[in-house]
């Protein structure tokens, strides 16, 4: 089907450089990312906010945010609009606690909004075959979606990377490669492949079409809240794609007027054994120097060093926000009263945006009247889980006892 498309041009995040759209880019020439802009004025002449609540579905309703121009090359697998399941058994408050539940996804995680936009656009400007580094998810979407578009995929995660996400990947149809390093290693290796086996690199906002599939977060939340945004979203920041792409969709959102001038406090979210943004943000750097030795349980926020740090930082201070580490047991004791008091199972990244939630409503940088919104950013059951190991012996009568003492 052909729709309008708003595709000006891109720009350097850093420099404010312009590029030409419609033609393959990376990193800019300052090595930054660089994000698409649109004609703003003509979208809104175009479209407005009733025509777009009354479309179904997920990420691909908002077209006309999007930078795909040719409907053939949109590859889908059926996104649905997330959920925003409220808690209100762990809400500090009145204000409202709501997690939006991206484990509904294609592939289990949100980073099948980023993938589905990334790889329509390789599709589109004719890329045969791509690598990225991944922890887990990123690997998995990118196969699934390169699969279905008929684009080769080379993944390269971690060899500690949850089972499932490479068992999954290579399922999939991507060949993934396990690797004695960290995320960042991987990312070298790509580096060092790439000329020779004629890979467009793909790692985390080295293209510039991801950012624009995880600004429909941003642009669903409006959309779900009745374009009232909450006082605060709490985001899990590796490279911070998503944080990134919300802030982009709420500043496209208030040039169009569709939400008013005061936008939610964003939170970065880290774990104490991986905090590059939380100690750049409390020293007042632009920049963050990479973390070392990164270990914790939340595998998808292990991120040594992101390319796009200095935009997460700025998102994070316009936004009167803040960067705050929680410590893996709390990551994980929030896993465990989510789901045994709430019935919500998260993943270790989305129980740590809980925990820095309920640190911070203590601690008071979050008011218990302010409404808050967590992301659970993929679903709780690609993750290894606590053992369950009660027996009963059926040969004999049903022992009472063990049972009662339960
Ligand atoms: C990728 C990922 C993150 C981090 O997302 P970014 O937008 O890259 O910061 C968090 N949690 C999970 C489960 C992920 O897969």
């Amino acid at each position: 089907m052909p729709h309008k498309t708003f595709v000006t041009h891109l720009e350097c995040s850093y420099s404010g450089e312009t590029y030409e759209a419609d033609r393959i880019h990376g990193l800019s020439r300052e090595g930054k990312p660089l994000l698409v802009r649109y004609d703003l004025d003509a979208l809104g002449a175009e479209l407005d906010r009733e025509t777009l609540s009354a479309r179904s579905g997920g990420l691909w309703k908002y077209l006309e945010f999007l930078p795909v121009r040719r409907g053939e090359n949109i590859i889908s697998l059926g996104e649905e609009l997330t959920p925003l399941v409220a808690l209100p058994d762990l809400q500090a408050g009145p204000g409202r606690l709501l997690v939006k539940d991206e484990g509904r996804l294609p592939t289990g995680s949100f980073k099948a909004r980023g993938l589905a936009l990334a790889v329509s656009m390789a599709k589109e400007l004719g890329i045969r075959s791509v690598a990225m580094p991944t922890n887990g998810n990123a690997g998995a979407a990118l196969a699934a979606y390169a699969s279905r578009a008929r684009i080769e995929s080379w993944v390269f995660c971690p060899d500690d990377t949850p089972e499932i996400n490479v068992r999954e990947t290579a399922l999939q149809g991507a060949k993934v490669w396990r690797v004695n390093g960290l995320i960042n290693d991987c990312g070298r290796l790509v580096e060092e492949g790439r000329e020779t086996m004629g890979w467009f690199d793909f790692s985390t906002l080295k293209e510039p079409y991801r950012i624009e599939g995880k600004k429909t977060m941003g642009l669903e939340l409006a959309e779900q809240l009745g374009w009232e945004l909450p006082d605060v979203i709490l985001y899990p920041t590796g490279g911070g794609t998503g944080l990134i792409g919300m802030w982009k969709a709420f500043a496209e959102l208030r040039e169009l007027g569709w939400v008013s001038a005061k936008l939610p406090r964003m939170v970065a979210v880290q774990s104490t054994g991986c905090a590059p943004m939380v100690r750049a943000f409390e020293a007042g750097l632009e920049h963050a120097e990479p973390w070392e030795g990164a270990a914790t349980v939340a595998a998808g926020i292990r991120v040594p060093g992101a390319v796009g740090d200095f935009l997460i930082l700025r998102a994070v201070r316009e936004s009167g926000g803040f960067a705050v580490a929680v410590s893996d047991e709390s990551i994980l004791a929030a896993r465990d009263r989510a789901a045994s008091e709430s019935g919500f199972l998260m993943c270790p990244e989305g129980a740590a945006t809980l925990a820095a939630y309920l640190q911070e409503v203590g601690g008071g940088r979050i008011r218990p009247d302010e409404s808050a919104v967590l992301f659970n950013c993929a679903t709780g059951l690609k993750y290894p889980m606590p053992g369950a190991e009660a027996r009963l012996d059926c040969k004999v009568p049903l022992d009472i006892d063990a049972l009662q003492q339960a």
